[in-house]
């Protein structure tokens, strides 16, 4: 089946890509359109839990996925000066049994790649590099489309997958820069054989302490340890959001930590510094036949380890609603809008609640982190934290139901 809708997406991060491949799945002509002059991603992690890897199982991707994926046993939480550790749940086998997917670990460049090479299987001329958006114009037959070099595109629908700093948001809504949330990333990789093997164990471990916390996890089946230190900063001084730091910078931040914690920062490849980003949540997405997607709409900090899983998920909902309404493509860009923008929202505000979580003064001593920990993360908690999230199918919510009319 090869349907006549033409769809623009801007942005091959994880997320314009995954919608790319749906819709491209249920037979829609796509072209995706990335500033950058060559396809990659971050040399980071990043957690797939089983509401994301249910989506990409779904697009065909299992067997490459697993492939070089780690699949953890647990993830735990330990206290960052005296090493306590907690169990926070299991993984592996349970997520199966619970969730119906798996919960896995990546890098990122390999999931990238995985996407990348299942959207050229179909159709190899669909990607474009060094093509970035400046404008756009809408118009009654679907939208114009303006690069930087002055080239210009016609799409019957426009999916604005540009990331945080999304040009599409802004031609949509207007101006309304990105604010630094007051917390900065130390993201690296490890290589695994260089680590004890206490430290090379197939579990994730969030390290919580006040002020910071550090999240670890293997990657490319143990090969790789990932590590993410999150550092509560008032400032971020420099213009670029990302740039790379020093193994004593690094350091620094972490004086007085547990002695596993400064092992890892030793052995960091590079240690890269990000600044993490918010806005406030939209409370409309879209408009006519242009929409939004990932962070471009939904930024958030990623203490649910849940941005990518969210564009995820907006991709598979997102080519579901224009495969049920395909004649009337504003009206299925408004489906998809009504059915993610709560669950967004939601994860973006519980993601920020959880610095107070994660960096709690209680957590400054070891007994006071003892009845911090047991009570905020006590199994039924826990369970109310995490259940809603990974439990989600993105492949059953309603795509065809009629929407309500707008409140006048
Ligand atoms: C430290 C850290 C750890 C994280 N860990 C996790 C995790 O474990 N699990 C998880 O689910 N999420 C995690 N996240 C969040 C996740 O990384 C993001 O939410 C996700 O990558 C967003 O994907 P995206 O495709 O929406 O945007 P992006 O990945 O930002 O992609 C946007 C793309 O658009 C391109 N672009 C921008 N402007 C233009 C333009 N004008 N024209 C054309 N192209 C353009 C960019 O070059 C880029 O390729 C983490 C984030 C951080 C910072």
């Amino acid at each position: 089946m090869y349907r006549k809708t033409r769809i623009a997406i801007t942005g091959a991060g994880i997320g314009g890509l995954t919608a790319a491949l749906a819709l491209m799945q249920r037979g829609f002509q796509v072209d995706v359109y990335e500033q950058a002059s060559q396809f990659g991603e971050v040399g980071a992690g990043i957690q797939l839990s089983a509401n994301g890897t249910r989506c990409l199982f779904a697009l065909g991707l299992q067997q490459d996925v697993l492939r070089c994926a780690s699949q953890p046993s647990a993830k735990e939480i330990r206290h960052w000066s005296s090493g306590d550790t907690w169990r926070l749940f299991d993984l592996g086998a349970e997520s199966v049994e619970r969730y119906g997917a798996p919960f896995l670990m990546m890098h990122r460049a390999d999931l990238h790649a995985v996407l990348v090479q299942h959207i050229r299987a179909i159709r190899p001329e669909a990607l474009h590099l060094g093509a970035r958006l400046a404008g756009l114009t809408q118009h009654a037959e679907g939208v114009e489309l303006e690069f930087e070099d002055g080239s210009r595109r016609h799409a019957h629908v426009l999916i604005g997958a540009d990331g945080v700093h999304s040009r599409v948001r802004q031609q949509l809504h207007g101006r309304d820069d990105p604010q630094y949330t007051g917390c900065m990333a130390w993201r690296g990789v490890i290589a695994a054989a260089e680590l004890p093997a206490h430290l090379r164990r197939p579990v994730g471990t969030n390290w919580v302490g006040p002020g910071a916390h550090v999240i670890t996890y293997p990657l490319r089946n143990g090969e790789l340890m990932n590590f993410v230190g999150i550092v509560e900063r008032a400032a971020w001084q420099k213009e670029s959001w990302t740039e790379q730091g020093t193994v004593d910078e690094c350091r620094a931040d972490f004086a007085g930590w547990h002695a596993d914690v400064l092992t890892l920062v030793e052995r960091l490849d590079r240690p890269f510094k990000w600044a993490l980003m918010g806005r406030t949540p939209l409370t409309r997405w879209g408009q006519g036949c242009a929409t939004l997607l990932g962070d471009a709409c939904h930024p958030t900090l990623p203490f649910l380890a849940q941005g990518a899983m969210m564009a995820i998920e907006d991709g598979v909902v997102l080519a579901r609603c224009l495969e049920a309404c395909p004649d009337d493509p504003a009206t299925a860009l408004q489906r998809y809008e009504r059915l993610r923008i709560e669950r967004t929202t939601a994860i973006v505000l519980k993601s920020a609640e959880n610095t107070r979580r994660f960096h709690n003064p209680a957590l400054a001593s070891a007994e006071g982190a003892q009845r911090y920990i047991e009570t905020e993360w006590a199994p039924d908690k826990v369970r109310a934290r995490y259940d809603w999230l990974f439990s989600y199918d993105a492949l059953s919510v309603d795509a065809g139901a009629q929407i309500a009319a707008e409140p006048a």
